[in-house]
């Protein structure tokens, strides 16, 4: 699942594409994807919902394409792992990427419902091929989602409905926020009693840290994914906190981590896999003591620790 590099890479790379241009269509060959919240209402299909009406779907298609179609976009951000597109008339589309969507910028042509990409190049691997929703923008341009496992999530309504979701309004504080002192990272992860895999996990401690960066940085940090929060020392705190920031900033330089299907909106891989030192690393020896990676579910997550240099408590 894309964390807070590879959301920061997406966001950014759009801010440079798209300011400025109109939606002008949109198509979807999967509108269980699409969510819409107004003053009044939250409209959308539960996605493990099997036997969907086909009139459900179509007015869903419709009222998120009239919510959408005609507004200019004014800016891109990024909360926690949500990208949020800002529009005309204090309006906001936020797409969370879930398991394996990314979003792409390019052209595509739609033959018999299928959308065929107009470049060659990346564009073409496999992994940027399941798109099932196109932005048609002004000025021939195109913004897609391509989402092969289709979990991911694209709500559109005004901003102050979409920010009182808890997608937003639950989220923890982000690692580059100016008012995230260490004093708050450690007040946090001390109140929220648990093993401090599961700790770095929840988004309502801290938004943008998933399973790969919180097993790099406790590797790093030399902890244990289940030692208890209360047991770990300041010193070894005031590490995580500089290490986590440390290693989200490399990670955004070289364009995020493409271990699984994340891409950039460009079609390319980041780099951050090439990187790891333990995260799917399993019985290769650990480049600091030569120990065996191992792996253990934790919170059931899994998560991968050099048994040697992270020892069981602090
Ligand atoms: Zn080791």
């Amino acid at each position: 699942m894309p964390e807070l590099p590879e959301v920061q890479t997406i966001a950014s790379q759009l801010k440079k594409e798209i300011l400025g241009l109109t939606i002008l269509g949109v198509w979807s060959d999967w509108p269980k994807t699409l969510q819409v919240v107004s003053h009044k209402d939250h409209l959308k299909i539960k996605k493990t919902k099997k036997l969907v009406k086909a009139s459900e779907l179509k007015k869903l298609y419709k009222v998120f394409c009239d919510d959408v179609i005609g507004k200019k976009i004014k800016n891109v951000s990024r909360i926690g792992k949500n990208i949020i597109i800002h529009l005309s008339d204090e309006h906001v589309i936020l797409v969370h990427q879930k398991l394996s969507g990314h979003l792409l910028f390019s052209e595509w042509d739609i033959i018999n419902n299928v959308p065929i990409s107009k470049k060659k190049g990346v564009l073409n691997d496999k992994v940027n091929g399941y798109i099932h929703l196109i932005f048609y923008l002004s000025g021939g341009k195109m913004l897609a989602l391509s989402d092969l496992r289709k979990f991911a999530k694209v709500i559109s309504g005004p901003k102050k409905e979409i920010f009182s979701l808890s997608d937003i309004a639950n989220l923890g504080p982000d690692p580059f926020d100016k008012n995230f002192t260490f004093e708050k990272f450690k007040r946090r992860v001390k109140n929220k009693k648990g093993k401090i895999k599961t700790v770095l996990l929840n988004q309502e401690v801290l938004a943008g840290i998933g399973n790969i960066y919180a097993d790099e940085i406790l590797w790093v940090c030399k902890i244990h994914p289940l030692t208890p929060t209360e047991k770990i020392s300041s010193v070894k705190l005031k590490k995580m906190y500089n290490e986590m920031k440390e290693m989200l900033r490399f990670s955004i330089k070289i364009g995020g981590d493409s271990m699984s299907d994340f891409r950039n909106i460009y079609g390319e891989k980041g780099k951050f896999q090439k990187y790891h030192k333990v995260y799917q690393k399993k019985g290769e020896a650990c480049t600091r003591c030569k120990a065996k990676i191992e792996r253990i579910k934790v919170g059931g997550r899994s998560s991968h620790y050099c048994p040697k240099c992270q020892q069981a408590a602090c």
